[in-house]
């Protein structure tokens, strides 16, 4: 092994970073470092592929999602494959949809860092429930209405068997939000009532929050389920239950961007599409880069003249 290479060894380090939801541009400033000098990226289903174009030249990218009825790498192999990347020396970002902590099982995969004597750090990120009260109009407290608010996960360890969560504890909460709770959405929403929660209180799904196909239900505990299912509202979504959830009637923004569900195909060249399609997604569009031209320097300049050129100018 040659120094540099022994020198590396001694300094590989995973990262585990939050990428935030939805849109790649929510990933913070320090995630998006550690991924520009990534030698190894491991990422998952729920993060925005936009991110990946932002690592550098020759980095290894490697995905580890998880997608219903498909193949998948079980959590054992994503923990093995930090293990054996960090092992090597390697830069090695692992990057997780919304913040690594919140229902990401972050900690696991520092476990298995830990026992085999690996450096890590941890980098925060948007989780998703924010995004979607941010990009549905739901503040998810309200000095008027909500001073508390809960996230809890609508979808349990299935070897568990009993429900951990504290449904009791629901009944007092202002503001209650439910990740990955789109199967069990007439469950959870049962449960709420049964705790003793109004069949009357405002709750809303936000389907893909944070990107161009964002879609927001809004309704009551007792009727959102069968909304959202006459909706057919898929995963990844967040249900938000509680009296601030029809502030969106007042406070939605994003839905109501001019291009909001306008999908366009920004045929420019690569370099100058760029531009292009930030202006259409400030608007709200969903830009499909698909160049159809592509500029390039003419084989032998000579041919062109500066003089000729309508701005007396050599392109480069
Ligand atoms: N660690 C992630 C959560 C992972 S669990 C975070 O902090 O956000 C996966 C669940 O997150 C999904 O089932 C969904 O409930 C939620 N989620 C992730 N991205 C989302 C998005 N863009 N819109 C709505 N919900 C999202």
């Amino acid at each position: 092994m040659d120094t540099e290479n022994a020198e590396k060894t001694s300094q590989g380090v995973v990262v585990l970073v939050g990428a935030g939801p939805g849109e790649a541009k929510l990933i913070t400033v320090a995630g998006a470092d550690w991924l520009s000098r990534a030698d190894v990226v491991v990422y998952d289903n729920l993060v925005s592929l936009d991110l990946l174009k932002a690592c550098r030249p020759g980095a290894e990218k490697i995905y580890a999602g998880k997608r219903p009825g498909q193949h998948s790498m079980s959590q054992r192999k994503i923990n093995a494959l930090l293990v054996e990347k960090g092992q090597e020396g390697k830069l090695v970002v692992r990057l997780k949809g919304g913040d690594p902590f919140l229902f990401g099982r972050g900690s696991e995969e520092i476990e298995a860092l830990k026992e085999h004597d690996l450096a890590f750090r941890v980098v925060p990120g948007v989780t998703a429930a924010l995004a979607a009260g941010a990009y549905a109009g739901i503040p998810l407290t309200d000095r008027r209405t909500a001073s508390m608010v809960v996230f809890v996960t609508g979808h349990e360890d299935p070897d568990q068997g009993e429900s951990s969560i504290n449904w009791e504890s629901l009944a007092w909460a202002d503001t209650v939000v439910f990740y990955m709770g789109v199967g069990n959405l007439s469950q959870i929403c049962e449960q709420m009532m049964m705790v003793g929660r109004y069949g009357e209180t405002p709750a809303a799904v936000v389907e893909r929050a944070a990107t161009p196909r964002q879609r927001t239900v809004i309704s009551t505990l007792e009727s959102i389920a069968d909304e959202a299912e006459a909706a057919r509202i898929r995963p990844p979504a967040i249900v938000i239950i509680g009296d601030v959830a029809e502030m969106t009637n007042r406070l939605d923004w994003y839905e109501a961007l001019p291009l909001y569900g306008v999908t366009v195909a920004v045929t420019r060249s690569e370099d100058q599409a760029l531009t292009l399609a930030a202006k259409l997604g400030e608007l709200g569009a969903e830009a499909v880069i698909a160049p159809a031209i592509r500029i390039e320097p003419p084989e032998d300049l000579n041919e062109y003249p500066t003089q000729n050129h309508p701005e007396g100018k050599v392109l480069s």
